[in-house]
């Protein structure tokens, strides 16, 4: 019964969607657990006579672009139909055949709705300067109403006797919160319309994903199980209150696809060789000026550390260490895939967090979790770089010393072994690691 699980072990974009597409060439079913479109893969589609296409998908989990498998949007998402439909549409334009056959959403996901995006981005504004950096799509106030017992399941949208009075009173509820906020409010009756079209299209991809996982477990089948966002962003265990709306670790994973513990057998982190994050909060081995251009780029690569959405640099900074040992115990990883080390070449010195100091205290471990790391300042070592160019390379023995080293540090930190290197964008560009 192997179940996999792939999860970000930093604040997300650690390159997880070119993970998930080496693993899901192994897997029977792909299934996303958390979060909404507030996040997104980049995935690269193949068609015999036309090439290739690359584009983003933010909600269908991104191993569906392979033939052979069916895809699971689990209980514990959000889902807004128009993304859904517009990344179908989008997936079936570039060839990809799919619909219902081998795509499901679970009846208990919940329904993001136009309500629910106009008050992401009002309480977004109302925060002034205390902004999340929320994407404004409607994602937190989704998981506001689902936790306050009043969201709208997909469940919902297959009784279409009573979706639509559910609507009204959904638009016209968030319609006092958006006049309270200074918003205009929305034309509910049209909201409403849309939404029964929208019930109409989404009912036969709607079903119990969490019974047809277990099931295909039980058949020996493999499900692999893509987290958006990373560990750091977890609404629990992360950098909280900078953190998403949902749980992008193994336990979320869990409960976000209607499985138990038992059919795990990999739990695979994937992390950056370096450490970034986008918008507000923690980030104690944060570079700043010439430093951090180096580690963000330019802008001329497409891999450059720069929001896909927004186009803002990332902030940057060197590995750390004691976050990483933090999402090794909290998701119980087996391994991580380390991603993106060819950045790290031409660099004189690399440096990596080993431990915090505070108050002439030592920590190797996370007090308290990372809410509050403000009393922490890293501790570090340095390590030689090196200056060969690593995206040609394809075996363990010919990564320069001084990168194999960097390797072997990162695992005696992590105290995990790292399966795989990427060293480059493509497919091929993965390094096994020597065992
Ligand atoms: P995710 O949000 O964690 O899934 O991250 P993405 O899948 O969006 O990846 C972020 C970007 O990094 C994409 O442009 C990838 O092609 C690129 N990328 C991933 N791995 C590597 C790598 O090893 N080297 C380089 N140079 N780019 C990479």
């Amino acid at each position: 019964m192997p179940l996999d699980i792939v999860v970000g072990t930093q604040w997300g974009d650690e390159g997880k969607g070119r993970i998930v597409d080496l693993l899901a060439k192994q897997a029977d079913i792909v299934a996303r657990f958390n979060g909404g479109d507030n996040a997104g893969h980049t995935v690269t589609v193949f068609t015999e006579g036309s090439g290739s296409q690359t584009f983003k998908l933010h909600l269908i989990p991104s191993g569906v672009v392979h033939a052979h498998t069916s895809g699971i949007l689990g209980s514990g998402m959000v889902v807004n139909p128009a993304t859904f439909f517009a990344e179908l549409d989008a997936l079936l334009a570039a060839g990809v055949s799919i619909g219902p056959e081998r795509l499901q959403i679970s009846f208990a996901a919940h329904l993001i709705t136009p309500a629910h995006r106009a008050l992401d981005r009002a309480q977004e504004m109302a925060r002034g300067s205390g902004q999340i950096g929320t994407t404004g799509r409607g994602i937190g106030p989704a998981y506001t109403d689902r936790a306050a017992r009043r969201g709208l399941r997909l469940q919902d949208a297959l009784d279409r006797s009573t979706f639509h009075e559910k609507m009204l009173a959904h638009v016209a509820a968030a319609n006092q919160q958006l006049v309270a906020l200074g918003v205009e409010p929305l034309d509910a009756q049209a909201v409403a319309k849309d939404y029964n079209d929208f019930a109409a299209r989404l009912a036969p991809y709607i079903s119990d994903t969490g019974l047809q996982a277990w099931l295909a477990l039980k058949q020996g089948k493999a499900v692999l199980a893509e987290g958006a966002q990373g560990t750091l962003l977890d609404l629990d265990a992360g950098t909280y209150p900078f953190v998403t709306s949902s749980n992008p670790t193994a336990a979320g994973a869990l409960l976000g696809l209607g499985l138990g513990a038992a059919p795990i057998r990999r739990v695979i982190g994937v992390t950056k060789a370096f450490q970034t994050r986008v918008g507000a909060g923690p980030f104690p081995t944060e570079l700043e000026g010439e430093a951090a251009t180096r580690l963000r780029g330019t802008g001329a690569n497409p891999w450059d550390e720069f929001g896909t959405t927004t186009g803002r640099p990332r902030r940057v900074g060197w590995l750390d260490g004691v976050l990483l040992r933090y999402a090794v115990r909290l998701n119980g990883l087996t391994e991580i895939m380390m991603t993106k080390l060819d950045v790290l070449s031409g660099l004189e010195k690399i440096r990596i967090c080993t431990a915090y100091r505070a108050g002439g205290v030592e920590y190797e471990q996370l007090p308290l979790g990372p809410a509050d790391l403000s009393p922490f300042k890293p501790i570090y070592e340095e390590l030689p770089g090196w200056q060969a160019d690593l995206q040609s390379l394809h075996r363990w023995e010919d990564l320069p010393a001084a990168a194999q080293n960097y390797i072997r540090r990162v695992e005696q930190i992590a105290g995990v072994p790292i399966g795989q290197v990427s060293v480059g964008p493509e497919r091929g560009q993965v390094v096994d690691v020597a065992a």
